[in-house]
């Protein structure tokens, strides 16, 4: 009688503050409004943050917006620098820049983005010289009537896009250097290498600094007038040897060349903010958003409302609705870090600096819920736009699952779309965001997305295209499943751990 009587209180006690807390939980997430999901992302999608390009200005002037707002919330800035406490990781990105290269074809001399463009990674050191053959199209055939050993060859291609398989027979024929006529006159050439400037110049930006002794040489690209000095003949008899493959009657030639890569630093950060939890404190949930975007194309401005505007701002006003809620003495059990990424654009890379960087040990992280794009409606959701792509909620623990799926059902009552999260579906996106470097340290994650639209990585990514109604509920649905996950007893089980060093995708 008494042990009964013990477990119906326990029940009618549990029930109530589980009651209680779902109430909370309610009354909070009202915080979240259209109005002030506008209000952070006019700011965050505004022409003033010039696309937010990592390490860049926009970028910087994001972060700032975003660590101000955290600490008007009051959230405690995690990160340990010298005596100080910052809401900034600092993330050190690196990538190889164009030196000083050239070719200096008979007496005049070529520099890079003229006519000709240089693309690879290797520096020469000294200025080389070097003998040439023509090597037609760069087919078997053509390296057939050759021996290109130790020798560079020139050949013409009718696109630059085509010129992978003829380098790489070059390169397996033993030549030391391949030069690609990707054009028919050096006036496209030149327009060509104008486009190609910017996107070579920006570099590619990685965590390690680039490795410049790699054992592929690089291409040149050359306008046809080059090919001719180069060789010293007319540029007819170039394209005439090449149609009918008698190679043999252009002559070798010599020229010198030099190249030089340069290594360019970027600082950018990673923007945290923490609350600390009661009973649970040691335990974390990690709520995460990139917030640095893919910059400008020339004068146009990649806005990246959606991408990932709409993420940041969503974890702005989650932040904001716990605090409210801690204000109150309704604080989470465990511990939250909201946590606002850079580099996801050029390869998840401030989410990978910090699971190897931690703040907090990954050991104690029990979840990480990442949103990227959730502001828009897909093409197949046009006719019922109440909808979210999940990826990745059952990969390492079916509970995470049935958690997600029971707050949505209790909550926002959005169709959950998981056909992104099909080991088989060729768009990977298990892989793509940030939540795969947690996943991959078997932290259980939900991936909160609305699919591809025609305006993603596009200048057209704006502001006035977002749904501000499902960008609500959705980050609703985050804040919901955050709320569960940071109070209930026991942190989701990870029933199907992958094995370690599943590497980058
Ligand atoms: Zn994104």
């Amino acid at each position: 009688m008494k042990k009964i009587m013990i477990i119906a209180f326990v029940l009618a006690f549990t029930g109530l503050s589980y009651a209680q807390t779902e109430q909370d939980a309610v009354k909070y997430a009202e915080t979240i409004t259209e109005d002030e999901l506008y209000d952070k992302l006019s700011i965050l999608a505004s022409d003033a943050m010039e696309g937010r390009e990592t390490g860049e200005r926009g970028q910087k002037m994001a972060a700032a917006f975003i660590s101000d707002h955290f600490q008007r919330l009051g959230l405690k800035a995690p990160v340990k620098s010298g005596t100080e406490n910052s809401y900034y990781q600092p993330v050190f990105l690196y990538s190889a820049v164009p030196g000083d290269t050239y070719i200096i074809a008979g007496e005049e001399k070529h520099k890079n983005f003229d006519k000709i463009i240089y693309y690879g990674s290797s520096s020469s050191g000294a200025v080389k010289e070097t003998e040439v053959l023509f090597a037609g199209k760069g087919s078997e055939q053509d390296f057939a009537q050759l021996d290109v050993k130790d020798k560079a060859v020139i050949v013409m291609v009718d696109n630059p896009r085509a010129w992978k398989a003829p380098h790489d027979l070059a390169l397996e024929k033993g030549a030391s250097l391949t030069l690609i006529v990707s054009h028919k006159d050096d006036a496209k050439f030149t327009e060509y290498g104008q486009l190609f400037k910017g996107f070579l110049e920006g570099g590619r930006l990685s965590l390690e600094k680039p490795d410049m002794g790699g054992s592929d040489p690089g291409v040149f690209f050359i306008a046809p007038s080059v090919a001719a000095q180069i060789l010293d003949v007319k540029k007819q008899r170039l394209q005439d040897a090449m149609e009918k493959g008698n190679l043999k009657k252009i002559k070798k030639g010599t020229f010198k060349y030099h190249m030089e890569q340069k290594i360019k630093e970027v600082e950018s950060e990673n923007v945290l903010g923490y609350m600390e939890g009661s009973d649970l404190k040691d335990e974390l949930v990690v709520i995460t958003a990139h917030y640095d975007h893919i910059g400008k194309n020339g004068e146009q401005i990649n806005n990246g409302a959606d991408d990932d505007g709409s993420g940041t701002s969503a974890v702005l006003e989650i932040a904001e609705a716990f605090v409210q809620a801690k204000a109150d003495g309704k604080g989470p059990r465990r511990s939250i870090l909201f946590m606002t990424v850079t580099g996801e654009e050029k390869g998840l890379l401030g989410s990978a600096y910090y699971t190897s960087n931690p703040i907090f040990p990954l050991e104690k992280t029990v979840v990480d819920l990442n949103i990227d794009m959730i502001g828009r409606i897909d093409h197949k959701h046009k006719e019922n736009p109440e909808y979210v792509y999940l990826v990745g909620s059952d990969r390492l623990s079916t509970e995470l699952h049935e958690i997600s799926e029971k707050v949505n059902e209790t909550y926002t009552k959005l169709e959950l779309d998981y056909t992104y999260n099909d080991e088989d579906h060729p768009d990977r996106i298990y892989y793509r965001s940030d939540h795969w470097n947690f996943a991959k340290n078997n932290i259980p994650i939900i991936f909160y997305f609305n699919g591809v639209h025609d305006d993603y990585h596009q200048p057209t990514d704006t502001i006035d295209k977002i749904a501000f109604d499902m960008l609500m509920e959705r980050t609703k649905l985050v804040y919901h499943t955050a709320w569960v996950l940071a109070n209930r007893d026991q942190k989701p089980v990870v029933d199907k751990p992958q094995s370690q060093n599943l590497g980058n995708n």
